[in-house]
């Protein structure tokens, strides 16, 4: 511990004034009252404890999770219990008995386990456990927020806490926050089934890194957020409420060492020696499967196959034993209990079926075995079977190769475990595919000792470098480098202080010019395109500005002449329609042409738009005096995505020629005249010498084109998240219309104090009820 990463990078956990506060369901111990009125704690096993075990082990770090206290405590005892927990940095979480019950076992693994796994056949919806699993992950908030200190990285843990995240975004806006679900994450198409889909979405969003096992459910993850929450990403990063946050993949591994040098011990050497002599084992070869008792995992398919196995090759009857351990598991779900029986009666029946005087083909455990025990039957399998029909990741299959390092033994593993995504020299399995599995056990039992070495050796290479220690510190890197990216990128924000310069440059200005996009930038998105009338609060504050002395204001839309004169026509503003093409300046109110177009090309482009319309439901065709434009706000992204870069080149090639250009909108493409921009326009503005204060603001691809052609003094100012050649940003449109409140306040508080103070000889007037159209002002440029 305490060592800089291999990259070189500053790791945050090195700085011993970050703790780090690890959040999951259940504290890393078991925890018995001893017979001497105190505790017994046994740290628990499994990869999540392995990897952040040498993190919590660190001064300061603590660990957050439900305490299953003993029962019966009293005052003194509880206060012994913290205190004992305490010692071993853990803070727990105390639930009220009916809420864990209906978050642990009727939400969290009645719903959101079996659906995440694709079992909808298991998954229960029930509004009451829904509330219950909110109020837990309000409790964990409040625990958190209890220990939380300003620096600390708070790390929540898997699917019983999909919340937490933004529960504790919302107290804590600047803290760092990982999430990491250690199941798979559903496609869109089964996740969208949940009715608190979005609810969970939003809640996973708070963090500012989320991981996952495996790439696959990281597309997934990100096609919901696109397709329930509207949030697209770029390589795995998005913008969830302004904040930047990081999507992307961490496979945990193992304690590598721990498996290799265990299996080496004497007292397990003894015990695999001992094995072979037990229960007929000797000269069998031994097929070994181990997990939990879990509808996920296979068992009865695995049975199955492994009773075709003995019918199909019967040379193997009395050659091999299946040592079948299943570990008990949530044996208070229906679901469990029913495959409970069912791996039973299927077990006698094989072993009914197959047995001989001298050999039984399955020999089964019903318990959790203990580590030296566990690692013995490793060691001593021939064949490890992990055959899951879903998994998120699987670590028996790594622990077993940990146990074979250097060696032999085949491993048959199913795809459909995230760890077959590392481990591909495997003998990889359809679990659902009997006959496949059937042959690769025979396979397996039957491959050459150097045949095995030779698939186990780049296996084992890679897990004893990508450690679990080293999954904990890559991901701890990569939330600590979000934090970075985050900080480049608030420096963009117009804050306070560069709000307040703003302020001033506008006051002190000679004369000022505010340019305006309008959608996205005026008014917020809305699906459908004429629902975004000006409100009469917009309108006002249009009407107040632009009446107010020494400030011309101009609408620059992407919009048609018609809907821009029918929303603010009448108000004291320029105009510029179509980005570009038309002005309408505020006192001739008359469209006029920016430099002479032609719509002759519109017949051919017409219909090849058309047809994307018809190809990419949802989407739709609008025509403009001189441009066509393909809007797909409302259509399935991925399909939309596609279909953008195929419509860009069926009409690629002729466009040049045509003297039109295509140009990537807010999901939009629209086909326009070249050379005609928001820029192009902009420039009536910008190279007026008049203009002490520019401020040019947008939201798009469209208005870049403004930014760009904007001179050093303008501020210009980009809505939304995103690069952008724009100095500043501000999240939405409401801080927008914030900013221009502030603006006609300081124009109301001129007009107050009975002069213009920058610009001698400019009236007194009363900002709103004077008249546009007899302000007294010098206009930019000639009107065409
Ligand atoms: N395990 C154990 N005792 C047993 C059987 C399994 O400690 O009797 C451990 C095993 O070593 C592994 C973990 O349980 O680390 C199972 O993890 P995995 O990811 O394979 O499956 P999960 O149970 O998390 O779905």
């Amino acid at each position: 511990m305490g060592r800089k990463p291999a990259t070189g990078k500053v790791n945050r956990m090195d700085n011993p004034h970050n703790r780090l506060i690890i959040v999951s369901n259940r504290l890393p111990y078991r925890i018995e009252p001893d017979e001497r009125e105190g505790f017994a704690f046994t740290r628990t096993v499994g990869g999540l404890v392995a990897g952040l075990e040498p993190l919590h082990a660190q001064p300061g770090n603590v660990w957050l999770g439900w305490a299953d206290e003993p029962a019966g405590l009293d005052e003194a005892g509880r206060a012994r219990f913290e205190r004992a927990l305490a010692e071993r940095s853990c803070a727990p979480v105390r639930l009220d008995e009916r809420d864990a019950e209906l978050y642990y076992e009727g939400f969290s693994n009645s719903a959101l386990w079996p659906l995440f796994h694709g079992f909808p056949q298991h998954t229960r919806f029930d509004e009451e456990a829904w509330e219950a699993y909110v109020r837990v992950n309000e409790r964990f908030r409040d625990a958190v927020l209890a220990l939380a200190r300003p620096g600390d990285t708070i790390w929540v843990h898997d699917y019983h806490l999909m919340l937490l995240p933004s529960l504790l975004r919302e107290a804590l806006p600047d803290a760092s926050i990982g999430f990491f679900l250690h199941i798979p994450f559903p496609d869109y198409e089964t996740f969208r089934m949940l009715p608190w889909r979005r609810e969970l979405m939003r809640g996973v969003l708070g963090a500012d890194l989320v991981g996952f096992h495996a790439y696959d459910y990281v597309r997934h993850f990100l096609s919901s957020c696109r397709r329930i929450v509207g949030v697209e990403n770029e390589s795995g990063t998005l913008f969830a409420d302004g904040r930047l946050a990081q999507v992307d993949a961490f496979p945990l591994g193992i304690d590598y060492v721990r498996y290799r040098d265990a299996a080496r011990l004497p007292a397990v050497r003894r015990l695999v020696a001992e094995l072979g002599e037990e229960k007929g084992h000797e000269g069998c070869k031994l097929m070994l499967s181990v997990e939990r008792l879990d509808y996920s995992k296979g068992i009865p398919e695995r049975l199955l196959a492994f009773d075709a196995f003995l019918d199909r090759f019967p040379e193997w009857r009395g050659r091999v034993v299946l040592v079948l351990v299943t570990v008990p598991s949530r044996e208070n779900v229906a679901s469990y209990a029913a495959l409970k029986k069912q791996v039973d009666e299927l077990v006698g029946l094989i072993n009914g079926k197959h047995s001989t005087m001298d050999w039984t083909p399955v020999d089964y455990y019903y318990r959790s075995l203990p580590f030296e025990r566990l690692v013995s039957l490793y060691a001593a399998s021939d064949v490890m079977l992990v055959t899951p029909l879903r998994d998120g990741m699987n670590l028996v299959c790594k622990e077993y190769l940990a146990c074979h390092d250097g060696g032999g033994g085949a491993l048959v593993l199913s795809e459909m475990a995230g760890a077959s995504y590392e481990l591909h020299e495997a003998l990889c399995v359809n679990p659902f595919d009997q006959e496949g599995v059937v042959d690769a056990m025979r396979r397996a039992l039957e491959m050459p000792e150097a045949e095995q070495r030779r698939r186990n050796a780049p296996m084992q290479e890679r897990l004893a470098r990508y450690t679990s220690e080293k999954w904990a510190r890559e991901f701890l890197d990569a939330a600590a480098d979000v934090k970075r990216r985050q900080a480049g990128l608030s420096a963009h924000l117009l804050g306070p202080t560069s709000a307040g310069r703003l302020l001033e440059a506008f006051r002190g200005a000679r004369r000022r010019a505010l340019l305006l996009d309008y959608d996205g930038t005026l008014m917020p998105f809305s699906d459908d395109p004429a629902r975004v009338a000006p409100d009469a609060r917009l309108r006002a504050l249009l009407q107040q500005l632009g009446a107010a002395a020494r400030t011309d204001v101009a609408v620059v839309s992407g919009r048609d002449r018609a809907t821009l004169e029918s929303w603010l026509g009448d108000l004291p503003v320029d105009l510029v329609a179509e980005h570009g093409i038309w002005f309408r300046g505020r006192d001739e109110r008359t469209w006029v042409l920016e430099e002479p177009l032609s719509d002759d090309w519109k017949d051919a482009v017409r219909p090849v738009v058309a047809d994307f319309v018809d190809r990419t439901p949802g989407s739709m065709l609008e025509e403009k005096d001189f441009s066509l434009v393909w809007h797909y706000r409302m259509c399935s992204q991925e399909l939309a995505e596609r279909r953008v870069i195929e419509i860009k080149n069926a009409l690629g090639d002729g466009l040049a020629d045509r003297g039109i250009a295509l140009m990537d909108g807010n999901k939009v493409v629209e086909v326009k005249p070249r050379g005609v921009d928001k820029g192009h326009a902009a420039h009536r503005w910008f190279r007026d010498p008049a203009y002490g204060f520019v401020l040019a603001a947008g939201d798009d691809r469209t208005d870049e084109d403004v930014f760009e052609a904007a001179p050093e003094s303008a501020w210009t100012v980009k809505i939304g998240d995103g690069p952008t050649r724009a100095r500043y940003a501000l999240k939405n449109t409401g801080e927008m219309r914030a900013l221009l409140e502030q603006l006609a306040v300081a124009c109301a508080e001129e007009d107050a104090e009975g002069g213009d103070g920058a610009s001698p000889g400019a009236g007194r007037r009363d900002v709103l009820r004077a008249p546009a159209t007899v302000m007294p002002r010098t206009r930019a440029l000639a009107r065409a």
